[in-house]
């Protein structure tokens, strides 16, 4: 017989109690932000183990992120102590299908050491495929079909399995063919892409009766965390698993759902009552996380979206601070303001009690919204750490473009030379790149000498020799551009003429215009500096700031990132049209696109616990030219009741002070450009190549870099988190 009340039960609300207590049978659980779901999910997984209703590994428990696993294997932990040891089947769809698949490979072909390929590996094969097949990749680029096929995976489907309709998608019907040669030519190498981890484990399950049934009847406890962003395949995965004891626990929120982008279903939640027929359905109403201000912002946003299941949300917590609106001039204002505010929090002023920064989180809509905060807080000195994704100098396009300018800089910056002689690729192999090193060393000149000289040898094939002639000139000759053009200008020439920007609007990933526009932030950076070296020595600086590890930080992250997370103090910046929601969203047309983003929205509001700081600018700074902008819609539909309103629009002279020392003149759009500053003079309102869409920027996959294995570029949009 169990204790009557353990304490981690005595702690839940009623509704919650019986979403734990109700083991046998499914359960779903559906209810607003900050209701206690994931808490209840939590206590669920300790209920079942504390009372012996099954072994550590007979259950399994589905998180979105690594980092909710982990979260949730201490609270268990603590809750229940050593009987969490050995959660093998607690992670993401995406770790535990690869768990699963690398017990199962041969059923599909594949050994056990199968390897997990990235982006590139995977664009590199169906080129290959697509050569082979004598289709013209300029008219169906491999990307275009790397996106089908991640959408089949999603839909749980095999070659096979394809509608015809799905097939015409590509090529005139070469879909279905390409997609199978694919498949094949994957097994042969004894590999592996995201997608088919979650595909993998259905079609053995499908098609191999005794797996299923050993799994069936070894979870004899499922549950689900963020279970309105599951995709088809991960959810006919579930389907499957649970049919024997049938004791799953799903929980979610309809107006948190914010994957659609990467084929998560909100559906489900529909499906779930219709293929687990007496599913006690739990409705949890109490938030517990955040002020009644907050949640009135975030009700009032989401209110304006239509089809919702609809749910209520109360608190009993203190009314608390009313949301904070703020109109700044411009970005650097915003990370300015952002910066003074998380200081006095810091402080403690006006009476409150000082605040640790770990509490305190800035919230973005993509990522390359990070670097004005990340250079505002390096030069004040305020920690801060990036979640989901790297610093904003150490993203992979980023090193890029700086090493180009290194090396057009300095010559003998061998590093720089190394990362970007076949970046984007020129054909230049490992031979050739080794043949530069060895004659380098050997006359004792820097590579970018040795490679010049290499040119008039027969050391190189021709083929190499004929490319490397091209590098050696096109850094010469950018070199002399330095004279009349400034460093930002220089680096936009750059990118487009070495091939880089090209190389990325090929790629039409939702990955690929988010470092397309983290490279135009990088031009808006450089315009801060006077001179290209004074950046550069900006940039080595930033690198080297590494704050403490175990020191309290401010975490910078975008919305899709925070999923699940809360603080205390949150900000939520560049509330503007075009931002958020984002130019793609807009461009899109469509009322879907734009209910996402209001979802993203709700999330962002309600990851506060105390106070929400919600910031737009009146004016961003695209190519050098200032441009106004207009806050975001979402700022409208904040109720008036709690919100309260401050703008520094007004212009106090500290205001314009700022402005024009550290940014140039704020009305260079007005007038011809008579303001300082080469950076924005010269400007155009040519839409620039560099000019990327709205980025979704999240990760592609929530495996760990161990279980992926391999690292590569891809390792950019794997979250860490
Ligand atoms: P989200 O939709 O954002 O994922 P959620 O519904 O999963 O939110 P939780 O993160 O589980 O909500 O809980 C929100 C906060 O409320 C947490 O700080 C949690 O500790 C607290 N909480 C949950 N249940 C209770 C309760 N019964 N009593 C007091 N605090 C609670
Ligand atoms: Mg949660």
């Amino acid at each position: 017989n169990m204790p009557a009340d353990p304490p981690y039960l005595a702690a839940l609300n009623a509704p919650q109690r019986e979403a734990v207590t109700t083991t046998e049978g499914p359960v779903l659980v559906l209810a607003g932000a900050g209701t206690g779901k994931t808490a209840a999910l939590t206590a669920r997984l300790a209920h079942i183990l504390f009372s012996r209703l099954a072994w550590p590994s007979e259950i399994l428990s589905v998180t979105f992120t690594n980092k909710a696993a982990r979260e949730m294997r201490e609270r268990v932990g603590r809750m229940v102590g050593d009987a969490v040891e050995g959660m093998p089947w607690l992670g993401t769809f995406h770790s535990i299908g690869a768990k699963m698949l690398r017990r199962h490979a041969e059923l599909v072909g594949l050994q056990s050491n199968f390897t997990i390929i990235d982006t590139d590996d995977q664009l590199r094969l169906l080129k290959q495929l697509i050569a082979a097949e004598e289709i013209d990749e300029k008219r169906y680029p491999a990307r275009l079909l790397a996106g089908l096929i991640d959408r089949w995976k999603n839909a749980g489907l095999t070659p096979t399995e394809l509608g015809a309709g799905d097939s015409e998608a590509y090529a005139d019907g070469k879909g279905q063919q390409l997609y199978a040669a694919y498949q094949a030519r994957l097994k042969t190498i004894n590999a592996c892409d995201f997608g088919d981890l979650l595909l993998h484990p259905l079609v053995i399950l499908k098609t191999h009766r005794e797996v299923l049934e050993s799994y069936q009847a070894k979870f004899k406890y499922i549950l689900v965390d963020e279970y309105q962003d599951t995709n088809s395949v991960q959810y006919l995965w579930l389907r499957l698993l649970a049919q024997k004891h049938r004791n799953i626990a799903c929980v979610g929120d309809d107006d948190q759902s914010i994957y659609s982008w990467r084929g998560a279903q909100v559906e489900n939640i529909l499906r779930f009552e219709r293929d687990f027929p007496g599913a006690k359905i739990v409705k949890l109403e109490q938030n517990y996380r955040s002020t009644p201000h907050i949640l009135g912002a975030a009700s009032g946003v989401i209110a304006h979206n239509g089809g919702r299941l609809g749910k209520t949300l109360w608190t009993e917590l203190d009314a608390g601070e009313k949301v904070r609106v703020m109109g700044v001039w411009d970005g650097p204002e915003e990370a300015r303001r952002v910066g003074e505010l998380i200081e006095d929090l810091q402080r403690g002023t006006k009476g409150n009690a000082p605040v640790s920064l770990d509490t305190v989180a800035i919230l973005v809509r993509a990522q390359f919204q990070t670097r004005e905060f990340e250079d505002r807080f390096i030069q004040i000195g305020l920690p801060y750490r990036i979640v989901g994704g790297f610093r904003f100098y150490e993203r992979a396009e980023i090193r890029d473009a700086i090493a180009y300018l290194r090396l057009i800089n300095q010559p003998a910056d061998d590093l720089a030379f190394d990362r970007i002689v076949n970046t984007p690729k020129r054909g230049l192999g490992d031979k050739a790149v080794g043949r530069i090193h060895a004659y380098a060393r050997a006359e004792n000149i820097s590579l970018l000498h040795a490679a010049a000289r290499l040119l008039d040898s027969d050391e190189l094939t021709p083929q190499a020799r004929k490319s490397l002639g091209r590098f050696v000139a096109d850094i010469a000759r950018w070199r002399d551009r330095t004279n009349d053009l400034n460093h930002a200008e220089l680096t936009r020439l750059v990118l487009d003429e070495s091939g880089y920007t090209a190389m990325l609007q090929a790629d039409r990933t939702a990955e690929a215009a988010g470092r397309l526009e983290n490279l135009s932030e990088l031009a808006r950076a450089m315009e801060e500096y006077e001179t290209l070296e004074a950046f550069l020595e900006h940039v080595s600086l930033v690198m080297d700031n590494d704050a403490r590890d175990d020191a309290a930080k401010v975490t910078i992250m975008t919305i899709h990132a925070a999923k699940g997370l809360e603080y205390h103090h949150v900000f939520l910046v560049g509330w503007e049209e075009g931002v958020f929601p984002s130019q793609r969203a807009l461009d899109e047309g469509g009322n879907a696109s734009l209910e996402e983003e209001r979802r993203l929205a709700y999330v962002a509001i309600t990851r506060a616990r105390e106070q929400c700081t919600i910031l737009h600018a009146a004016n961003r700074r695209i190519y050098g030219q200032w441009t106004s902008s207009i806050p975001s819609r979402f700022v409208g539909e904040l109720p008036a009741d709690h919100i309260e309103e401050e703008s520094t629009m007004g212009g106090g002279p500290s205001m314009w002070r700022a402005n024009w020392s550290a940014t140039g003149d704020p009305f260079a759009h007005v007038g011809s450009g008579t303001g300082r500053g080469p950076g924005w003079q010269r400007a155009t309102n040519k839409p620039s190549p560099l000019q990327g869409r709205g980025s979704e920027p999240y990760e592609r996959s929530e495996l760990g870099a161990a279980e992926r294995g391999g690292s590569g570029r891809n390792a950019l949009f794997t979250p860490g988190l």
